[in-house]
């Protein structure tokens, strides 16, 4: 075997140790490794003064000796009684060395099979890779240290944090109280009201004159399908909703619901709902500069079935939207959105996601997972004067030089700096919760475009919510479109 000695002082381990950890890692992965007390690993440096931090190899070369390093840390956390568990399940996890902490979820919900499965943390490192970190493996080792004590009968292990036990201060979330409870105890009414004002600014065709009854104006559908979703009612239930709006004067009529869903159904309402989410979300262009995509599903109530000839059996499967978006990391509005066939790619859907945003926002740092990470995103980002903060694969390399090698240099040696940047991406998760928490995660339409339209309301009325949020913490106006914006860059003209 050959053995390098290492001579750089900022590393904390020699690679005699990491030739240790990984014959006894791969001589007995379970035990060795991570229960193995008097293990021959001396620490050079402090704890959060890693390999993986401080490498200037590449990524490729220094994953099978971070993972290893990982464990060892891992059972060092769980030695010195840094994992607690939390009553819903989820365990508390505290950094050796600061006065961090973070949560991790062994039980939390896998979006590709909704099964409960997946194993998260909130540190910046999982974040990055969405992988197995070595908060997660510390919970997973006490977890098996305990199974195993349990078996053999030993008393519950005293987890004592040895030395000067670290203070861990309560962080403290600026939230303005006053402003949250004022924004949601007005939000109905302040929601009708907006709703109105951007259903008004709504250039439909002039109405058919013909026999029979005209069809309603395209604003009031588009307020009557808006507020629809809003409202979460089933279609027939939400006609007396929609009458007492007509009354007040928001709509100039109640349409059927058998309107709104043919509204729904008009696969020409698509571009229609599209602009109005980046419409809406034009009031805070004051706010934010910063922006995070990803995608996510919404479900179906109905099912796909199809004939499998390999396996000579039927299939079926929960029909679902795959659901593209740009947010703000500050106010969690969406500021583009793009909705794909189900199987689609995330990749390609990150230029015009951009290019919608740039329209009325100044972008200045955009982030995203490593599933977005090719020359085509940093050259949009490049092209609107934007820095990417978009995480690389494994096999990434310096490539073509140019912003991405930039880019690439900042994440494997400077990488808390980029970390520091890429942590706004965890919003754009935030805003798909919001928008499932408070309008559901499926769907009620049945057919492709329709459920699409569905989806692109229940944004329209995020972002509202999200304005008059706005609206009462940083005392923004929400004003759609200024006057002037009206007449020249308006994109609400719409021709059915
Ligand atoms: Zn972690």
């Amino acid at each position: 075997m050959r053995r390098k000695v290492d001579t750089n002082p900022l590393l904390p381990f020699t690679y005699d140790d990491i030739l240790y950890i990984i014959t006894a890692e791969k001589s007995n992965t379970s035990d060795a490794a991570i229960n193995n007390v008097g293990g021959k690993m001396h620490r050079r440096g402090d704890a959060e003064c890693t390999l993986s931090s401080h490498s200037t190899t590449a990524p490729s070369e220094r994953k099978g000796i971070a993972v290893d390093i990982q464990i060892e840390k891992a059972r060092e956390l769980a030695d010195r009684g840094r994992c607690i568990p939390n009553p819903d399940g989820t365990w508390s996890v505290f950094s050796l060395t600061s006065a961090n902490r973070y949560k991790v979820n062994l039980n939390a919900m896998n979006p590709k099979t909704g099964g409960r499965t997946r194993r998260t943390c909130t540190c910046p490192a999982f974040e990055l890779d969405q992988d197995c970190c070595k908060h997660i493996r510390a919970v997973l080792c006490v977890k098996r240290q305990e199974d195993a004590d349990r078996k053999q009968g030993k008393p519950q292990r005293d987890r004592i944090p040895d030395g000067e036990p670290i203070k861990f201060p309560r962080k403290t979330y600026k939230q303005d109280w006053p402003a949250y409870e004022a924004a949601q105890t007005n939000e109905k009414a302040e929601f009708l009201q907006l709703l109105s004002d951007l259903c008004n600014m709504i250039q439909g065709p002039e109405r058919k004159r013909g026999r029979g009854r005209p069809s309603a104006s395209l604003a009031d559908q588009v307020f009557a399908a808006c507020y629809k979703v809003y409202s979460g009612f089933s279609g027939r239930r939400f006609t007396t909703d929609l009458r007492d709006a007509a009354d007040k004067g928001h709509v100039s009529e109640a349409i059927s619901y058998s309107g709104i869903a043919r509204f729904l159904e008009d696969k020409e309402s698509y571009q229609l709902l599209q602009s109005l989410v980046t419409q809406t979300a034009l009031p805070l262009k004051g706010l934010e500069t910063k922006f995070a995509a990803d995608s996510s599903g919404f479900s179906a109530c109905k099912f796909d079935r199809w004939y499998d000839a390999k396996y000579g059996r039927m299939h079926a499967e929960h029909s679902w939207v795959k659901v593209h978006i740009m947010t703000g990391v500050k106010t969690n509005v969406v500021t583009a959105v793009e909705i794909s066939h189900k199987n689609a790619n995330d990749s390609p859907m990150f230029p015009p996601l951009a290019k919608a945003t740039a329209v009325g926002f100044k972008i200045e740092e955009a982030s995203a997972d490593k599933a977005y990470a090719s020359y085509e995103n940093y050259d949009a980002l490049e092209a609107i004067g934007a820095t990417p903060y978009i995480a690389f694969k494994i096999q990434a390399t310096e490539g073509k030089g140019g912003l991405w090698a930039k880019m690439y240099h900042t994440f494997c040696l400077q990488k808390e700096e980029f970390l520091r940047h890429y942590h706004q991406r965890s919003n754009v998760e935030s805003t798909f919760s919001m928008v499932k928490r408070k309008f559901g995660d499926s769907v009620r339409s049945k057919t492709d475009i329709a459920m699409k339209n569905e989806v692109l309301a229940k944004l329209i009325c995020h972002n509202i919510c999200c304005v008059i949020q706005s609206a009462y913490e940083f005392g923004i106006e929400p004003i759609f479109a200024t006057e002037a914006e009206r007449d020249t860059k308006m994109i609400l003209k719409f021709h059915f």
